[in-house]
């Protein structure tokens, strides 16, 4: 027999903002359920050290932070379900959410936390040297790299701005870009162009990220000139891919608006377009990407829904 739930506030994600909405949802009386898909803890597990989470004077470790999230939720009131949303339903209410387990969730509010992942450039090493020197995170790791030298690979915005960023903590910052012009934006090109300690190497691909020393980590990058095939090597303490993120939004395309991919929502509120739908963190949010802020929004949803639950004239489904 197919198991079913019913709740006032279905959550999609783990994360800082499925969470931080799981809090304020449990505490306001609304039992909600959080499915918390393939990476439970959301990105956070999948690093060390956490510096910039306010509350902590000594470094955390994001593992470790984000069980506390989660042991808080559960001992708040809300229920955690271990299993990934593979089908939605949003045309009428109660909304219908099926899980991959088989499992049918039926929902009065929904909140998207999905986030969005880092992409990454598929090169040998690279994987292997992630939190060892490779990072898709200059605001999240670049104080790791006071003084030391790095590389950041892309040519769009956010690579500019990585590098840019990197120069607070780095005098010796290069960009490596496939091409020999960047697609960021003219006004940044300048400030990157302008600033006399990033240089930029054309025409160059990341061949292989290069460990070394005991414990390993990341000791250089072997590069591949696209143009003319010539190979070439340098050496680097941190490497910071940065080619761009893909928010965990396929369930809603032509279901819900989208910019990029992202989740938009209304000004100031984490309101999408289908009242009762909201949608917080990384998923709708292209410009900071931080746990703070993930988690802030995920606040923002839970009373979004509490305001939308109390004003709404629909029968619920299932009691509070
Ligand atoms: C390596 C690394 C280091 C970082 N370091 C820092 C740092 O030091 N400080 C900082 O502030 N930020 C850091 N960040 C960024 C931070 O982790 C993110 O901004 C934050 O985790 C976003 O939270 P979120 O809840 O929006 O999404 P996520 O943390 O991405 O969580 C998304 C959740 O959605 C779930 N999900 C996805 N699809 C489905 C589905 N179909 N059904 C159900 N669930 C689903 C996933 O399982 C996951 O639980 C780092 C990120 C990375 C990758």
């Amino acid at each position: 027999m197919t198991a079913t739930h019913s709740t006032r506030m279905l959550i999609l994600g783990s994360g800082p903002a499925g969470l931080s909405a799981a809090i304020y949802g449990a505490r306001a009386g609304l039992a909600p359920i959080v499915v918390q898909g393939m990476q439970p803890g959301g990105q956070l597990t999948i690093t060390t050290d956490v510096e910039n989470y306010p509350g902590f004077r000594d470094v955390i470790q994001g593992p470790w932070l984000m069980e506390q999230m989660q042991a808080q939720a559960e001992h708040v009131g809300a229920q955690m379900m271990y299993d990934q949303i593979i089908d939605v339903d949003l045309s009428e209410r109660p909304f219908r959410l099926k899980g991959d387990s088989g499992t049918l969730y039926y929902a009065d509010s929904l909140v998207i936390a999905t986030g969005a992942q880092a992409k990454w450039l598929g090169a040998e090493g690279e994987q292997l040297l992630q939190g060892k020197g490779v990072s898709a995170c200059a605001t999240c790791d670049g104080f790791f790299y006071r003084g030391k030298k790095v590389v950041v690979i892309g040519g769009g915005n956010t690579a500019v701005e990585e590098a840019l960023y990197l120069t607070n903590h780095s005098h010796d910052v290069t960009l490596i870009h496939r091409r020999d012009s960047l697609r960021a934006e003219k006004i940044l090109q300048q400030r990157l162009f302008a600033h006399p300690h990033i240089k930029v190497l054309w025409n160059q691909a990341v061949d292989r990220f290069v460990g070394g020393g005991d414990p390993e980590g990341l000791v250089g990058v072997d590069l591949i000139d696209t143009v003319t095939g010539h190979k070439s090597h340098i050496e680097t303490d941190g490497a910071f891919v940065a080619i761009g993120h893909q928010p965990a939004t396929e369930l809603f395309v032509d279901k819900l608006p989208m910019d990029e991919g992202y989740l938009l929502v209304e000004k100031g509120t984490t309101r999408t377009a289908i009242p009762g739908v909201f949608a917080a963190g990384d998923v709708s949010d292209k410009v900071y990407r931080q746990a703070v802020t993930a988690a802030g929004m995920g606040c923002m949803a839970a009373l979004d829904v509490e305001k939308f639950l109390a004003e709404a004239d629909f029968e619920a489904v299932a009691a509070e």
